[in-house]
């Protein structure tokens, strides 16, 4: 069962800390605009662009992680606030999002994490490992995605129910447990049609850095099918 609302009160005294995991193949201006809008609303210290290494929840993905992870530091280079972290890369086996965040409170004690989400993710939040602990270790912040509405019924509807706070200020006086709903610019950008695309010999300018551009042009990593489609 989900703990009850004891987090809430235990107090905040470090950074606030914004945690955006993703596959990132390859990272795109929906993530980053995303994780800009909530680094100033809510005033994060940072916003933490973690790429996962082996995906419980789907195939894994085609580009390697360094691979991924050079994109996302080449994205992130020059906005303050912005990190690319890659602890998930440096773990074997399949990245659970609950070992992320412990290993994240060991490195920032007194810091408050916000798990960053878009709506399709938090759908099947329920669905992720050790779920209900997320609450103990962080606010969940589910960033309104193209096409998607917060649920009002079943599991998730009564969670948002019983610990959504409409207020950002929330997140700053505790330590976790909260979920925020933030409407967010919606920029339809799908990473895999943007490998798809690349792959048809289309370009991705304007919908990647111009720096994670000429990566994928140098490496030429979504020339050939990857993994998923190859599955498919
Ligand atoms: P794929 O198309 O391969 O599934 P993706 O573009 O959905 O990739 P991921 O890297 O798997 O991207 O997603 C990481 C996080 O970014 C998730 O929380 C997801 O909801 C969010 N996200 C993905 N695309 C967008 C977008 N266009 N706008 C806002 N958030 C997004």
């Amino acid at each position: 069962m989900i703990e009850g609302p004891r987090h809430y009160t235990e107090r905040s005294s470090g950074p606030l800390i914004g945690v955006l995991g993703g596959t990132f193949d390859p990272i795109h201006y929906g993530h980053l605009r995303t994780g800009l809008e909530l680094l100033q609303r809510l005033g994060l210290d940072e916003v933490r662009f973690i790429p996962c290494g082996t995906p419980p929840h789907r195939a894994e993905p085609g580009t390697p992680g360094p691979l991924r992870l050079r994109m996302v530091r080449a994205a992130v280079a020059g906005q303050r606030g912005f990190v690319a972290d890659g602890r998930e890369l440096e773990r074997h086996g399949p990245c659970y999002t609950v070992d992320t965040l412990r290993s994240l409170r060991e490195e920032f004690p007194s810091g408050t994490l916000c798990l960053l989400l878009g709506m399709d993710a938090f759908l099947y939040l329920p669905t992720w490992d050790r779920w209900e602990q997320l609450f103990e270790l962080a606010h969940i912040v589910v960033a309104h995605r193209p096409g998607w509405e917060a649920p009002q019924t079943g599991p998730l509807g009564r969670l948002i129910a019983a610990r959504r706070t409409a207020a950002a200020a929330d997140l700053k006086s505790s330590r976790a447990g909260r979920v925020h709903v933030e409407a967010v610019t919606q920029l339809e950008i799908s990473a895999t049609e943007l490998r798809a695309g690349i792959r048809a010999g289309g370009d991705p300018r304007y919908l990647v850095p111009d720096a994670v551009r000429d990566i994928i042009f140098e490496t030429e990593c979504y020339a050939e099918y990857d993994r998923e489609e190859r599955k498919g």
